[in-house]
């Protein structure tokens, strides 16, 4: 993500958190007494302190199957979520993260299943237990207006009903508010979507397109993202775009900028740059990891940041504001797809992974195209990084702080630096290929470093990542 926003951040209120805190213990095994033959209930949560009651324990999703139907006319969708999971545990009764929306029907396997609500969360409770290691189906009907999720540093998220259509999109949360999800970037899944909306209107998600239909009036999209995702990744763009489809390294790139945005001009300029940075930045990186590239441009000024949503990153609009080209950004948001969409987080906690490759990203693609050097931007950011941030576990508040970006950048370069660039790239090289579709921690980063530089370097990420004062230059 890139903010374009440099307001402070808000923490979230503390009595929602502190109610949340309670719904969710209400729900938590050994609260409710109801063992039975050492089947229970999956945690309600997936234990992140950034984010409260997101996530849910006892299964393992694999496949997200969404058909979905939105009416801007009068802001409601319609769903049917099949999911595809495993459980981990002998599983009396489970849960899934939904944000507002009316459920109907929901089916475990083809048994229907008892069901009920509890803020935010969806909590599934099956005719029968399901056995550790047993696949199964659950099948959520549900409706409503989709709500939209604000923060106070970023501006809007979550599912934002547009002029001409929506926008879903969000870090580290939105995909609960249009589909039932085990919404932490611990648990990645394969998704196919079908949206269906007005006949005229664009419905762009992430991978790959499949073939379009329509009948009476309403057109149906569909999309299939083939390597795990995390559901922040996810996105539904629906309205009035230019959509340009075509093919880039024999794999399919669709690009959309909205329609009310020049043709020509800096956001349809930047985005057409899309095949040439993913390249630059596979050269650096290794094999881009994706079966499908592009991008979107949205209208909307509420969305005041990018996301690298999987395969095809979201740009709001003030990245292009007085029509001036801006490839950094581009270049941030395809850095992305190694660094957070491919290799993923564990845990909030360990955000610089994303941020501090995506931002160090920014600066090689800016000394391939004729700007500053990287050693040249590490020099100036030095100058004036305050020490007393760390970027490991910035705290919720910070998690967008110039700390996670700036001086991850910082300690990428110092890396670099300090084991030299053929040992660095082999460093960057061997994690995107070793960690690709996975989950990692910072810990995880250092301890591949140190065996393929073959030295200790411990030291230097403590120094360069939480040390309280300015380090040595390498
Ligand atoms: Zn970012």
């Amino acid at each position: 993500m890139v903010r374009t926003r440099r307001t402070p951040a808000r923490s979230r209120p503390t009595a929602l958190a502190a109610a949340l805190t309670c719904v969710v213990a209400l729900f938590t095994a050994g609260c409710t007494g109801d063992d039975n033959d050492g089947f229970r209930p999956g945690a309600a949560d997936a234990g992140d302190p950034y984010v409260p009651g997101h996530g849910n324990g006892g299964y393992d999703v694999t496949h997200y199957g969404l058909d979905v139907r939105y009416d801007p006319s009068t802001d409601r969708l319609t769903g049917r979520a099949v999911i595809t999971a495993t459980a981990t545990q002998d599983l009396s009764r489970f849960n899934l993260d939904l944000v507002g929306l009316d459920v109907g029907t929901v089916r475990v396997g083809d048994a229907a299943a008892d069901h009920g609500r509890a803020d935010a969360e969806l909590v599934v409770t099956p005719r029968d237990g399901l056995p550790r290691g047993r696949q199964f189906t659950v099948t959520v009907d549900y409706a409503g207006v989709p709500t939209a999720v604000e923060d106070g540093s970023l501006g809007s998220g979550g599912f934002l009903h547009t002029a001409d259509g929506a926008v879903a999109l969000g870090q580290p949360d939105s995909a609960a508010t249009w589909f039932p999800v085990n919404d932490h970037p611990s648990d990645k899944a394969t998704y196919d979507l079908a949206v269906t909306v007005p006949d005229g209107l664009a419905a762009l998600s992430n991978g790959v397109p499949g073939p379009k239909s329509s009948a009476a009036g309403w057109t149906t999209w569909r999309w299939s993202e083939r390597a795990p995702m995390a559901s922040y990744l996810s996105t539904l763009v629906i309205g009035d775009y230019r959509v340009v489809t075509g093919t880039h390294a024999g794999r399919p790139m669709v690009t959309a900028v909205a329609a009310s945005l020049p043709a020509t001009g800096a956001a349809a300029t930047s985005l057409a740059r899309t095949g040439e940075i993913v390249d630059f930045l596979a050269s650096r990186f290794g094999p881009y990891p994706f079966d499908s590239y592009g991008g979107i441009v949205i209208a909307d000024d509420r969305v005041g940041y990018a996301l690298e949503t999987q395969s095809r990153p979201v740009y709001g609009p003030a990245f292009f504001a007085d029509d001036r080209p801006n490839p950094g950004v581009v270049a941030h948001e395809l850095a992305h797809q190694w660094f957070g969409d491919s290799v993923s987080l564990a845990r909030w906690g360990d955000i610089w992974l994303n941020e501090g490759f995506a931002s160090y990203a920014e600066w090689l693609w800016e000394e391939h195209d004729g700007g500053r050097t990287a050693q040249r931007n590490f020099e100036l950011q030095y100058a004036k990084t305050d020490w007393s941030q760390p970027s490991v576990e910035p705290g919720r508040e910070l998690m967008f702080g110039t700390a996670v970006y700036q001086r991850g950048a910082l300690a990428v370069h110092a890396l670099r630096r300090t084991v030299g660039d053929d040992t660095f790239f082999r460093i960057l090289r061997t994690w995107t290929a070793e960690r690709a579709a996975g989950n990692a921690t910072t810990a995880d980063l250092v301890a591949l470093a140190e065996r393929v530089a073959g030295r200790q370097l411990r030291p230097l990420f403590d120094a360069w990542l939480v040390g309280g004062s300015a380090p040595t230059l390498p």
